[in-house]
């Protein structure tokens, strides 16, 4: 074994015992390679049917109680399901234009007619087609928040959060602020926002609290997360500043791990959500729902904490995934490609894709590369890649699949 490979794996292994994954190398499961993972369980409990939200808590100092697990609606389809979410309790809605095909707004809006007044209702400064760039116009992304208010048949937006963002640059573009601070004048959006889950994560969310701009923080956050947040969130928590939780489930590959039993397999989401909201500084958790038995088995967690089944169940998921994620930092690989690719970029994004379920930011960066720079050779390539990764990671079919995953095609823009 080269001798830099010998330091990394001690590295690893005194860093794995630090987090109590002594075991981190003992499971070889070959997880994911479905492109749509389910995120529901196969053995759905009678005592789940019909589970409301047990547990409101504050939202900063919106003034506002919320739902401590309320309604993502990135892959909403019918409106029932909102009516559902508000007949069980569920009292933040999160939307945003370019949800499920440009379609979600719609469907809140249909689904709140009649309860608006009882409901905290999240959008963002985005329109149906994607993203707002930094420099938009600041009649442009009022433009957007007026096509929102349509789509949702309201008058107003409880929050618009500033959306995926990645760069301070993003988080404070004057345009931005000009617009919020506009439309808070004319009544139409009350509260802002930042939604943020790149590796800048850290840095932005401390800027949005340096700046004081803002009211609510949402960020990706599940156990074993990045190593500030929980600071952040309780500093959040201090200044009046709501934070709600996102991609909590950390990929959701719980379902298709076959080194868990049905009983894991089962009690996984619950065990996430538990462990969240365990923290007593975050004010809710935001999941996609989409179907009558999502409402059952998530909602049953509410008001929950979690025990020391659910903290052992957490950490074997995240010993089986482990041999998944390329580390950041890392890059041994990178002199063994005869392409010269940029690996660790590539599977970055490609866990953007999937685990973070950032499909279209996903695939921009990786349309950036030079087409020269892309995974597109490694179909044919014996892999010199794989045999120097410490992490024994697949690199080479990992990196098939990534190209597979993040090329722009007809039918999945
Ligand atoms: S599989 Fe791809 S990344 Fe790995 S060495 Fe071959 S070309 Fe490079
Ligand atoms: S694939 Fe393995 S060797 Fe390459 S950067 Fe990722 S963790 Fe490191």
């Amino acid at each position: 074994m080269p001798t830099d490979r010998r330091r990394f794996l001690q590295g690893l292994g005194a860093f794995a015992g630090f987090l109590g994954l002594g075991n981190v190398f003992k499971y070889h499961t070959q997880t994911f390679l479905l492109r749509d993972v389910p995120t529901l369980s196969e053995n759905q409990q009678a005592e789940w049917k019909g589970a409301t939200v047990k547990s409101y808590r504050p939202l900063g100092a919106t003034g506002f109680e919320i739902s401590d697990i309320s309604l993502g609606s990135s892959k909403l389809r019918d409106a029932d399901i909102v009516r559902m979410a508000a007949d069980r309790g569920i009292n933040y809605i999160d939307t945003s234009p370019d949800y499920s095909e440009a379609s979600s707004e719609r469907y809140v809006g249909e689904g709140i007619k009649g309860r608006r007044d009882k409901l905290f209702i999240a959008s963002k400064f985005c329109t149906p087609d994607g993203h707002l760039d930094v420099d938009t116009p600041v009649a442009e992304i009022m433009a957007a928040v007026e096509g929102s208010l349509q789509r949702l048949g309201t008058d107003y937006l409880d929050l618009c959060h500033i959306h995926a963002c990645n760069s301070v640059e993003r988080l404070m573009a004057p345009n931005f602020h000009e617009a919020f601070d506009r439309l808070k004048e004319q009544g139409k959006v009350r509260f802002l926002g930042v939604s943020s889950h790149t590796p800048q994560l850290e840095t932005v969310l401390k800027e949005a609290l340096d700046s004081g701009r803002f009211h609510v923080l949402m960020a990706a956050y599940h156990f074993e997360h990045w190593p500030e947040l929980a600071n952040i969130i309780e500093r959040a928590h201090g200044s009046g500043v709501g934070f709600v939780a996102m991609k909590t489930l950390k990929g959701a590959y719980h379902t298709v791990l076959s080194d868990f039993t049905p009983d894991e397999r089962t009690s996984f989401t619950q065990a996430a959500f538990k462990w969240v909201n365990g923290n007593p500084h975050v004010s809710g958790l935001v999941v996609s729902m989409w179907s009558p038995p999502q409402l059952d088995e998530y909602l049953y967690a509410s008001g929950q904490k979690a025990g020391a089944a659910d903290l052992a169940l957490l950490e074997k998921y995240e010993r089986l995934i482990a041999r998944e994620y390329c580390r950041p930092g890392c890059g041994d690989c990178l002199g063994s490609c005869p392409a010269g690719l940029p690996i660790d970029d590539i599977l970055r994004y490609s866990m953007y894709y999937e685990g973070y379920q950032c499909e279209r930011e996903a695939m921009r960066d990786y349309a950036k590369l030079d087409s020269h720079r892309t995974a597109a050779v490694c179909a044919g390539c014996s892999a010199p890649c794989q045999d120097v990764c410490p992490f024994e990671l697949p690199v080479g079919k990992k990196m098939a699949r990534a190209h597979d995953l993040l090329s722009f095609k007809p039918t999945t823009v």
